[in-house]
């Protein structure tokens, strides 16, 4: 699953997964079988981005998710289809407190943090709650990266399309899309893929 980009063929889509300012290779490699789980037509290679200061915001003494999505669109080889950063950094946008992950919809890149997710965060009796920390984990990964691919947020609170404000929004929600957004995004695959042209959804 895991190669260096050089033995990739010129033409050959796959997604980028990056490590940004120190994550270890269990959380990556963990990622990338989540990604391959559900984009299995979908090669996926793991890089590093070693140092994220260029993103640090010292007043907020959180990270600028919008310049993180820069470096890594910079980064991204040219016959990617698309890039996913993946933190421990505690990431914001301008006009929020927090963000779990932000993506381009429709766009190449996106990218999430750790940090809101792990159990540990909320409560230190649950730290080694690893069960609970990988399924956050899935669900933020496809959320994000299904915005790459063109989706928006869907209006049921069990698709993993639905918006996470708080963690029980992402807790209470499935690490699958509802039957629309399934759809679309298999359509939407496709379509990212260059293979021969379906009817679109009716969605
Ligand atoms: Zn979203
Ligand atoms: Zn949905």
């Amino acid at each position: 699953m895991e190669q260096s980009s050089q033995r990739i063929k010129p033409l050959e889509p796959h997604i980028v997964l990056f490590g940004v300012g120190g994550v270890g290779r269990d959380i990556l490699i963990k990622a990338s079988r989540f990604l391959v789980g559900h984009c299995p037509s979908i090669r996926v290679t793991i890089e590093s981005v070693d140092d994220a200061d260029f993103a640090l915001n010292e007043d907020r003494g959180q990270y600028d998710a919008k310049k993180i999505l820069r470096e890594l669109e910079r980064r991204l080889p040219e016959n990617a289809l698309k890039g996913i950063g993946v933190t421990w950094h505690d990431l914001f946008l301008p006009m929020l407190s927090y963000v779990y992950g932000t993506a381009q919809v429709e766009g190449r890149c996106a990218v999430f943090s750790l940090r809101r997710l792990h159990p540990g965060f909320y409560s230190p009796k649950e730290t080694d709650n690893v069960e609970l920390f990988d399924c956050r984990i899935e669900k933020t990964l496809l959320h994000e990266i299904a915005h790459t691919f063109g989706l928006t947020h869907c209006h049921s609170p069990e698709c993993v399309m639905f918006s996470s404000c708080r963690i029980e929004d992402t807790d209470c929600k499935n690490s699958h899309f509802c039957p629309s957004c399934a759809e679309l995004f298999q359509w939407m695959i496709e379509k990212a893929l260059g293979l021969p042209p379906q009817e679109a959804p009716n969605i």
